[in-house]
């Protein structure tokens, strides 16, 4: 079974020092680095996706204006289109990474699905093209981005591995109840 492998927003906004900092971030972009130099061979295509908003206005409400962000719909301005925030953090080797996705163009994106390469492919075009029939999914955050990449992946079809050891959430208690609604939605938790 031809297996792709999705890495979801590893952006130095969501590591450690990052406007929307989650805990163990660059422990996670450490640990994807070590899985891609033992296991990129074995993927028929890694896609990266950036989280890439417009440096003007909301972003469609995405981002806290005039009030406090209530962190499940609003967030504090992160991931601007070309700022330092918005990059890789430099603890992933994007070296072996096939595709890199953006997303979130003016608007809220949680899921990789929603986004595309510079070249206007998308992942579930991507996946289709090289007939991939399963994905890992690994990034930032457990409770949201990888969520809601892993759910569009099922919803496409894939056979869908949460890998835990390179995922990092927001929330304990939401990343908990995001990998038990991952389970039951059929992905395999390991
Ligand atoms: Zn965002």
């Amino acid at each position: 079974m031809s297996r792709a492998l999705l890495i979801v927003d590893v952006q130095n906004d969501f590591t450690e020092g990052g406007a929307l900092a989650v805990a163990g971030g660059d422990a996670v972009a450490e640990g994807i680095t070590r899985h891609l130099a033992e296991h990129a061979g074995e993927y028929a295509a890694i896609i990266a996706s950036r989280d890439w908003h417009d440096a003007d206005g909301d972003n469609g409400g995405h981002f806290a204006v005039g009030a406090d962000p209530d962190f499940v719909d609003t967030w504090p301005v992160h991931c601007v289109a070309g700022t330092p925030g918005a990059d890789y953090d430099p603890g992933l080797d994007t070296a072996s990474v096939t595709h890199h996705v953006k997303k979130g163009q003016g608007r809220p994106a949680y899921s990789m699905f929603e986004g595309q390469t510079d070249d206007g492919e998308t992942v579930g075009r991507i996946l289709d093209a090289r007939g991939i029939e399963a994905v890992d999914v690994v990034g930032i955050a457990t409770d949201h981005c990888v969520r809601a990449s892993a759910l569009d992946a099922i919803a496409h079809g894939q056979h869908v591995r949460i890998l835990t050891g390179l995922i990092a959430g927001v929330g304990a208690e939401s990343s908990e109840a995001a990998l038990a609604e991952l389970e039951h939605a059929g992905a395999e938790i390991v």
